[in-house]
């Protein structure tokens, strides 16, 4: 057998004895694969902030979540190490696996800043990512998805290559993440969200991240998200 193979079968039955509610400092307490690890280490990663620390695991066992946590707390790896990871351990990655990742963020800038750190820490993969955030041709774009295992992109944008681009296919997509959910919802993307949702496979996993809990988060959570694990950190006093 090829040594993959065997690493991730070693991968696996440790994500499964992983105690979700143990306490980790660093990434290296987690069972994250070669590639991720010195994605991290090359990034200068080493010790997991509060959410990252309640995030990951869970969201490496399958997990749904709804997480809040204020801005600069450490989001985006406590979403991008899991599906990162489910997706390499699963191998749904390379030129033929399809878009099994989907990131879904406010706007354009924000996408480029989630898709930068992707590059950073999945540098060692053989993970296919993109931005679809409007700016270049819908044409362009079009072609671009068709070989990305990842999508990190704006709302009304990719719901317009969901409904045009006959050839752009979610049948393989396996995780959803909705980043600044809060943000989303304030800038009228409400209906977008609930139409792509409609495109997207049912059992998928969904990983909800937002700063402040309202209740146009809740209902949208209640939307997207199965049995979610609520995560949560709060400022210290
Ligand atoms: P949020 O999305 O919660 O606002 P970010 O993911 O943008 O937070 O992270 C905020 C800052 O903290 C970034 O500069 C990022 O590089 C840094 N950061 C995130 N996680 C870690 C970590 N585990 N160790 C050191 N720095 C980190
Ligand atoms: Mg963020």
């Amino acid at each position: 057998r090829k040594r993959d193979d065997v690493d991730i079968e070693t991968l696996e039955a440790q994500v499964e004895e992983l105690d979700p509610k143990a306490t980790q400092t660093n990434f290296s307490d987690l069972p994250l694969s070669g590639p991720t690890m010195e994605g991290l280490k090359s990034a200068s990663f080493t010790t997991l902030t509060d959410i990252q620390s309640k995030a990951i695991s869970l969201a490496l066992k399958g997990n749904d979540i709804l997480g809040a946590a204020k801005t600069g707390s450490g989001k985006t790896l406590a979403f991008l190490v899991p599906v990162i990871e489910n997706l390499y351990r699963s191998q749904c990655v390379g030129a033929d696996a399809g878009l099994g990742a989907m990131v879904i963020a406010p706007t354009r800038e924000l996408a480029f800043q989630i898709f930068d750190v992707l590059c950073k820490i999945g540098r060692y993969h053989n993970i296919a990512a993109g931005v679809v955030a409007g700016g270049k041709s819908f044409k362009e774009e079009a072609d671009a998805l068709a070989r990305m295992n990842i999508v990190v992109c704006t709302p009304g944008r990719i719901l317009q290559h969901l409904s045009q681009t006959a050839a752009f296919s979610v049948d393989n997509l396996r995780m959803l993440v909705l980043d600044e959910a809060d943000r989303i919802l304030d800038m009228g993307f409400s209906k977008d969200v609930d139409a792509i949702i409609e495109y997207l496979p049912p059992d998928r996993q969904t990983l909800l991240f937002s700063a402040t809990q309202t209740k146009k988060v809740g209902d949208l959570a209640r939307l997207s998200l199965k049995d979610p694990e609520y995560v949560s950190v709060h400022e210290k006093a």
